[in-house]
């Protein structure tokens, strides 16, 4: 049984009274759009569909949530692959897709205020204009929020780092209706607790972020992008270490193993051959520093073997070649028609990630299935991706999922580099945080006593 209420139709008065009626919809069809993200997790529907425009009216529908026992699950773009905003309980979808106003533009500090409903790419979109950009980059157009929420990271995180560092200051909608104000504008911050980073990757499951002010970058002078393709995954994996070990700051580094590239040159939209390859990218204030950079690259690659060495500073083949890699997901999905995807997101020390490449292409060599390798290599983030569509398959891809999973935390890594847990991953949060789990426990009893925030998130027995 449902340890939470239906909605009936006073909450429906009281939710409308408070986002107005035009920002509420119980059909069908609002329901199912905002019932399930871009992951394998089965959909749920909600019972009502809510759009706020103001910090206020969040604040205002948290509180009835709250008094009425009616979880709440904050909704960005969908674009999440762990199932985090698929609203498991029913109840509201509080959608942030109607709160995409900037508030503030400090361009003097390199910074920006927002709401939180604001895709990071219509954000740079705008910002092109001060010559100043947000440099996390999930491939899809993820909104602020579930940026901040996931804390979602990117090809650039490796010099720029995740959506967690981009950040300083939120507003953040608690569920006694309270607005709270963490972080501040300066860069250095060291008053008391630090709230700011407790609410990033928490997925909604401790408050509703309603604003963020973030930590722009200028945008670089001089941006080379290279692909260096490789005999073999080891060569390829060694140059992912050597150029980190080098002091290279590389602004993305990034793998694919033989059967990606091979995918993106017959479907992708970039011509990559059929081998290992790596992608990087380098960003310089100056040309002379830019060459010298490469030349410290080039070398790496070419003593490892590198069979094919091509950078570039050309914006138009530079966005090709992005744009074939922030697309891979819809290339997998469009080259396996009727097929699901189990895909994989494990991070490990940079000095692990041989290990743990060649540990997940034995598991699938062990358990005779097919799988796609890319990553955010840089910064020891991998991507399993395997398709399936019977549920033998699927049970096999589980058991690779799973050993995979152990093998990155065995190696001192994480179960989750940047797709959050979600319902996916919940079962790893014991054996990653051991003891430390109870305390996130009695963080979410803190703010959330009564369980309203998303539901079933996160903790594995869904608090
Ligand atoms: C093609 C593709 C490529 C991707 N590549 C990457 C990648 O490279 N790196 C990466 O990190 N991710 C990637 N992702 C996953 C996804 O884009 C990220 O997880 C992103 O952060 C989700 O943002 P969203 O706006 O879609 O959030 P949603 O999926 O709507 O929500 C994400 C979570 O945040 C919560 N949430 C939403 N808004 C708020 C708020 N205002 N306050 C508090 N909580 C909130 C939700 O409840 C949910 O738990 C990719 C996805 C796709 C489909």
């Amino acid at each position: 049984m449902s340890p939470f209420n239906s909605v009936n139709d006073m909450i429906l008065e009281q939710l409308a009274a408070v986002v107005s009626p035009d920002n509420l919809s119980t059909t069908q069809a609002d329901r199912q759009l905002h019932a399930q993200d871009m992951s394998n997790h089965p959909a749920h529907l909600s019972e009502v569909v809510v759009w706020p425009t103001t910090a206020r009216q969040v604040a205002d529908v948290l509180r009835i949530a709250n008094e009425q026992r009616v979880p709440v699950t904050a909704w960005g773009a969908g674009s999440s692959l762990e199932g985090n905003p698929i609203p498991l309980f029913g109840g509201i979808v509080l959608s942030t897709e109607r709160m995409i106003d900037i508030v503030e533009v400090r361009p003097e500090d390199f910074q920006i205020t927002v709401q939180p409903g604001i895709g990071y790419k219509d954000l740079n979109e705008k910002l092109v204009r001060y010559g100043l950009f947000f440099p996390p980059d999930p491939g899809a157009n993820a909104a602020i929020g579930g940026m901040l929420g996931n804390n979602a990271a990117g090809s650039r995180t490796v010099k720029y780092g995740a959506t967690k560092d981009n950040v300083l200051a939120m507003e953040v909608a608690l569920t006694d209706g309270q607005l709270i104000r963490v972080g501040s504008h300066a860069i250095k911050q060291s008053a008391g607790y630090d709230l700011l980073h407790l609410f990033i990757g928490s997925e909604g499951t401790l408050g509703i972020i309603t604003e963020a002010t973030l930590q722009l970058t200028p945008v670089p002078t001089v941006m080379t992008s290279v692909f260096a393709a490789f005999p073999s995954v080891e060569s390829a994996v060694a140059a992912v270490v050597e150029v980190r070990s080098s002091g290279l700051d590389v602004a993305a580094l990034e793998f694919m193993d033989e059967k990606m590239a091979d995918l993106i040159s017959r479907e992708g939209g970039a011509d990559w051959g059929d081998q290992p390859a790596l992608l990087m990218e380098v960003h310089a204030a100056h040309e002379e520093t830019a060459a010298l950079d490469m030349a410290l690259i080039r070398e790496i690659c070419e003593e490892l073997g590198a069979l094919q060495f091509d950078a570039t500073t050309d914006p138009a083949k530079r966005k090709i070649m992005w744009q074939a890699r922030h697309h891979v997901f819809e290339t997998q999905v469009r080259a396996f028609p009727g097929q699901r995807w189990q895909v994989l997101d494990i991070a490990v020390p940079i000095s692990a990630f041989p290990a743990l490449v060649s540990h997940a292409s034995q598991t699938l060599q062990v358990y005779d299935m097919f799988g796609l390798m890319i990553g955010h290599a840089g910064d020891g983030n991998l991507h399993v991706s395997m398709p399936y569509k019977d549920e033998g398959t699927w049970q096999r891809a589980l058991k690779i999922n799973d050993s995979i999973v152990y093998k990155a935390i065995e190696l001192g890594g994480t179960s989750t580099g940047e797709h959050g847990v979600g319902i996916g991953k919940a079962k790893f949060m014991a054996p990653e945080h051991g003891a430390a789990l109870e305390v996130m426990r009695s963080l979410k009893q803190t703010l959330d006593p009564n369980g309203i925030l998303n539901p079933g998130k996160i903790f594995p027995t869904g608090t």
